[in-house]
């Protein structure tokens, strides 16, 4: 049968109280001739064996009252069995109850076989019992199987939902992490790295180089051609730097307003402020169509200095934008690089 060794407790139970059924359980009315001699038989080895155990068997009036007495405990024997069996049943139907009753509707069926094993349990035929118990078996064992499918598919769609939840989730935090219009890293972001760069490079030993970069007189652009105009050359300037800082360490972010800054790791101040110079070549000639349509090409000021040995985050971004406001010092569109004792 395939519901012996079921994993589940209840099937179990009835299994055991099946086999009990089918190896003990005698009942002596229902009998025929042939049946009653076969177990005459029986009983006529356990009267020899009783002998031989020392009871007293003197002649066939003794062995027939032995037998009698053996035949009327074996009925007892088989009456109380009925009822343990019944207990069992019942302990197992209200278990079964239990288990199915949070999906009442999608296991009626079950329900239902439990009602009939119910008036089963109440019939003195241990063969009604035995024909609903095997029944209810099969049935619960495909109610279980059912129920078992029933929640993989739902297991499969939270998990779907959960993948697309946390997908959502991942693109919000990226989105957090940006800055709207420029889709440049924003500040929080810049902070974020900085730290980890100061970090980074206290355990490596590698240099590491901020640049500071601000727009020169952006004002007259906003004042001259409006906002939008203004936007555009932000927007422009966000481009450019973006191409000029390629590498996957690069860290280009808005820093606010008119104002980007670039962390470089593994990079020398000197190479950072070489590298600012040619983007500030690069930057002539390269142009943005403001409001009017008018072509207008801008100019950057650029501060550069290196991350120096027990810096905190803001005696690095100090030191960077002291040598920014150095370099519109020096009459802008130029770049300056820290001093180290700066
Ligand atoms: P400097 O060369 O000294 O930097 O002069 P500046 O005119 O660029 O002066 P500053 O950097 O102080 O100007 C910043 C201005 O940029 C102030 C603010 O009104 C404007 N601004 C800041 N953010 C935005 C923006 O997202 N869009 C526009 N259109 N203007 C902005
Ligand atoms: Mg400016």
């Amino acid at each position: 049968m395939d519901f012996i060794n079921s994993p589940h407790p209840a099937v179990n139970a009835f299994v055991e109280v099946l086999t009990a059924l089918t190896e003990t359980a005698t009942e002596l009315n229902d009998s025929d001739a042939e049946e009653i001699s076969q177990q005459c038989l029986l009983l006529g080895e356990r009267i020899s064996n009783a002998a031989l155990d020392n009871q007293s068997v003197s002649d066939w009036d003794e062995a027939l009252q032995l037998a009698l007495k053996l035949v009327k405990r074996e009925r007892d024997f088989a009456i109380t069995r009925i009822d343990d069996f019944r207990q069992m049943i019942w302990v197992v139907i209200q278990g079964l109850r239990e288990a199915f009753r949070d999906e009442q509707s999608a296991d009626n069926e079950v329900i239902q076989h439990l009602s009939s094993l119910n008036k089963a349990v109440h019939s003195d035929s241990i063969d009604e019992m035995r024909t609903e118990i095997v029944a209810a078996i099969v049935l619960i064992n495909r109610a279980i199987e059912d129920r078992k499918n029933r929640q993989r598919v739902q297991l499969e769609e939270l998990g779907e939902q959960l993948n697309k939840m946390r997908h959502d989730l991942l693109i919000a935090q990226k989105e957090l992490a940006l800055d709207p219009m420029t889709r440049l890293y924003n500040r929080a972001s810049f902070d974020q790295l900085l730290e980890k760069t100061i970090e980074l490079s206290l355990f490596s030993g590698q240099p590491s180089s901020l640049l500071m970069v601000d727009i020169d007189h952006f004002k007259d652009i906003n004042d001259k051609y409006g906002h939008i105009s203004g936007d555009r050359a932000v927007l422009h300037v966000a481009q450019v730097l973006s191409k000029a800082f390629p590498r996957k360490t690069d860290f280009v972010a808005r820093y606010g307003g008119d104002e980007f800054a670039v962390i470089l790791q593994e990079t020398e101040a000197r190479d950072g402020a070489m590298l600012a110079k040619r983007l500030l070549g690069d930057m002539h000639g390269l142009t943005f169509v403001a409001e009017n349509g008018e072509r207008l090409e801008i100019s950057l000021s650029i501060g550069v200095s290196a991350l120096l040995a027990n810096d905190k985050a803001n005696d690095w971004i100090s030191r960077s934008d002291q040598a920014l406001y150095q370099a519109k010092r020096a009459g802008r569109g130029c770049v300056w690089l820290a001093k180290v004792d700066d």
